[in-house]
């Protein structure tokens, strides 16, 4: 087992990774921005480098100031969390190359699902259902229009290269393509450095559910049920839940196995998530994550395994822990996403932390390296904290997330705590009918009343 993990990676992620090394008995180097010099994570590690400025550019993505750091403290592997440079396979096979671990997938599965074109190619291959698209990149604008044409519209015009909801754009009517192509293929160029795009069909009415799977040095491969993910706003997941409403014990058996034959067909290493649309009992693929997500914490309440952990084990040459017989699936849990935004404007809310107090409970986990006194940085998103509940089914869920909810303090920051205490109450959410377009529509049915 490794002696010490070097974690390139800040804020909440970063004091995740500590506490599975820490109950492992594995030293943590902390790296950071001179933003981030005084933050929690940094002093609760072990060893602590500044690796640049405050800029994620010169510091969290300084791929050298990173490798120096682990060389000059003598960390055995490099833990990337998420964002930053957890999908990044160039960065994998420099800390490879430099003689160090990197707790993640091999590169060449990296690159794959890093380009969603090919990804979409090597998952089909392997008997996973794609949502109907063209099937590789679309250049010009015959080719656009052809693939549209066989499509069927509204069609949806997605970045190859693309994350975080963007490069996206609709065109609901043939007059709309030509514009949506141009624009979303200029918008992948600025934010992505890649403008190749590719079009799928544009679904209505589905819901994001997606499959955690995990597979080791031995060929053993585990999926951890959904998390259903379709509360989103621009693309982006605000709150996850596990399991989903939607999904019942054989519909999960089904579409587990699909995914964990194919994941042992492309010999992937790792955590990874399976990203799908669930539309009228079918699902279709959108994406493939290379590493731990934001959301992983309600697959670790409702399956009592911890992933950091099993991929610490995995990237040492362990064998998974458990088998997939093992796994059981216990209540159910929800995740907020505690952003230090406005909760009207979404404009994001840097500053001091004047007081802070955090919920607890049974079923309560507050994943967050806030304290009072803290300065939220403008530097970087404004995620502040996850807040995770579990109870024994899905209405003790969400009154115990109600609970917390008024329970916790975030003083001098504006946040969204007050947003998901109107979802909450919204009969929607109660009941668990909601789908990718419900909060962009009940957003748009606020600001008009
Ligand atoms: P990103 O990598 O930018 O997050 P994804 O492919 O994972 O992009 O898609 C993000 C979200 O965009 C999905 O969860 C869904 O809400 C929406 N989306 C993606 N593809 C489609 C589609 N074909 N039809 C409708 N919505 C889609």
């Amino acid at each position: 087992m490794f002696e010490k993990i070097l974690i390139a990676n800040r804020g909440e992620i970063a004091l995740r990774v500590h506490r599975a090394c820490k109950e492992m008995g594995i030293s943590t180097v902390a790296v950071h921005s001179e933003a981030d010099s005084g933050a929690m994570w940094v002093r609760l590690a072990d060893e602590s480098v500044c690796i640049g400025p405050p800029a994620a550019a010169k510091s969290y993505l300084n791929i050298p100031s990173i490798i120096a750091a682990a060389e000059i403290t003598g960390a055995n592997a490099i833990h990337p969390g998420y964002g930053f440079l957890s999908e990044n396979a160039r960065f994998a096979e420099i800390v490879g190359a430099h003689g160090f671990t990197f707790i993640g997938p091999k590169p060449e599965h990296i690159k794959m699902m890093g380009d969603k074109i090919t990804a979409k190619q090597a998952v089909k291959a392997a008997g996973i259902p794609v949502v109907p698209g063209s099937d590789g990149a679309v250049t010009t604008e015959e080719e656009a229009f052809a693939a549209a044409k066989a499509i069927g519209f509204p069609v949806l015009i997605k970045a190859a290269a693309g994350g975080g909801g963007r490069g996206m754009k609709v065109a609901q009517t043939e007059a709309e393509l030509y514009e949506a192509v141009s624009t979303a293929r200029s918008e992948a160029k600025a934010a992505f450095g890649d403008d190749a795009v590719y079009m799928e069909r544009y679904l209505q009415t589905p819901r994001h559910i997606e499959i955690q799977v995990i597979a080791d040095s031995f060929g053993n491969v585990c999926h951890l049920g959904e998390r259903d993910c379709s509360l989103q706003r621009r693309h982006q997941k605000v709150l996850e839940e596990a399991p989903s409403p939607a999904i019942d014990a054989a519909i999960r058996a089904k579409i587990g196995k699909v995914v964990v034959d194919a994941i042992k067909a492309i010999g992937y290493l790792g955590v990874g998530t399976i990203e799908f649309l669930y539309e009228n009992g079918e699902f279709f693929f959108i994406e493939m994550n290379t590493r731990l997500q934001g959301e992983h914490p309600v697959t670790e309440a409702i399956t009592d395994i911890d992933l950091v952990r099993e991929q610490i084990r995995i990237a040492a040459g362990l064998p998974l822990s458990f088998a997939q017989k093992d796994v059981v699936f216990e209540g159910h849990a929800i995740e907020c996403r505690i952003n230090a935004e406005n909760p009207k404007t979404f404009a994001p809310s840097p500053g001091l932390v004047t007081d802070f107090h955090a919920p607890g409970g049974l079923g309560v986990r507050l994943d967050s390296a806030l304290y009072a006194g803290y300065t939220i940085p403008p530097y970087y998103d404004s995620l502040i904290g996850k807040l995770i509940v579990h109870g024994r089914d899905r209405d003790e869920c969400i009154a115990r997330l109600n609970r917390c909810l008024g329970e916790i303090v975030v003083a001098g920051v504006d946040t969204n705590i007050p947003l998901f205490q109107e979802l909450l109450a919204n009969p929607d959410i109660i009941d668990g009918v909601y789908n990718i377009h419900w909060l962009e529509n009940w957003m748009k049915a606020q600001a008009a009343a």
